[in-house]
């Protein structure tokens, strides 16, 4: 064997944080406890400008010449698995290592003024089971409250909401209450077409401007500090409450997004001032 000038073993670090250690000789380097993402980049990498094959544990091998196939021992040979030199790229070494199912492309969501990011707020969320409002897969469910006679308890999609399918189908409304006066039309979009959040006590949407505002989700302490407006809001109704200051900051400092009591963040659609109030059982 001639001298490598290579140590024994040495740890390998990648731009991600990652790291391997490494060892071997000029035949053959082998990569032990690596982190999941780029550290099988290198590797892909070094087996695409070596020529080498690779052979992840308990897996075919992973070779880039058709020809090589009769360098393997016999056993190996008919698993083996042949790639183009660009194909061989970490993720290719990772779906060998972990086969993942491909992800479902979902379609877009109906937009929604007054709820502009259900996804993100918990209010849908992705599902393979068909609506039970129109039968159809849509990819994304809503999970937020339904107040009906006769709802169902889930399962309704987020499109049959934007186009008011189910408010009609189950005289449904998905929010308690609107708090101020709008339009009619708002009143309506607001209460049968936009999807509701969960709230400990009946959900109540906020207005101003004349106009219903887009709600941004659960809120706690922490997540109010970037909205100060928010804030003085909630220290206003508190005030209403007639709770002393001390009291009302030691409210303010306990809010908490997932558990009570809970902050719900909007924003006016014309003036952009964020607005919230608080509620707990
Ligand atoms: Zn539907
Ligand atoms: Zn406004």
């Amino acid at each position: 064997m001639p001298p490598t000038g290579l140590p024994d073993s040495w740890d390998l670090e990648v731009e991600d944080g990652g790291e391997s250690e490494v060892y071997g000789d000029a035949l053959g380097l082998t990569f032990n406890r690596f982190s999941p993402g780029r550290i099988l980049d290198r590797v892909a990498e070094l087996a695409r400008r070596t020529g080498a094959a690779v052979l992840p544990l308990e897996c075919p091998v992973i070779l880039t010449n058709q020809a090589d196939r009769r360098h393997l021992p016999k056993t190996l040979r008919a698993e083996a698995i042949v790639l183009a030199p660009a194909a061989l790229t970490g993720s290719a070494i990772q779906l060998l290592i972990s086969p993942q199912p491909e992800p479902r492309r979902r379609p877009a969501l109906p937009r929604f003024p007054y709820h502009p990011s259900p996804v993100a707020t918990g209010s849908v969320t992705p599902s393979d089971a068909p609506c039970v409002c129109c039968g159809q897969e849509r990819g994304w469910v809503y999970t937020g409250p339904v107040r009906a006679a006769d709802a169902p308890d889930g399962g309704i999609c987020p499109y049959c909401i934007a186009f008011g399918k189910a408010a009609e189908r189950y005289d449904a409304t998905f929010t308690e209450g609107i708090e101020g006066d709008v339009p009619k039309d708002v009143v309506t979009a607001i209460l049968r077409r936009t999807p509701g959040f969960v709230a400990w006590q009946s959900p109540t949407w906020l207005t101003h401007c004349g106009d219903g505002a887009e709600f941004l989700g659960l809120a706690g302490a922490k997540e109010l500090e970037r909205y100060p407006d928010a804030v003085d809001d909630l220290r206003r109704r508190c005030a209403e409450w007639t709770w002393p200051p001390d009291e009302v900051e030691d409210f303010l400092g306990s809010l908490d997004k997932d558990d009570q009591p809970t902050a719900y963040l909007f924003r006016c659609r014309a003036c952009a001032t964020h607005l919230a109030y608080a509620d707990f059982t």
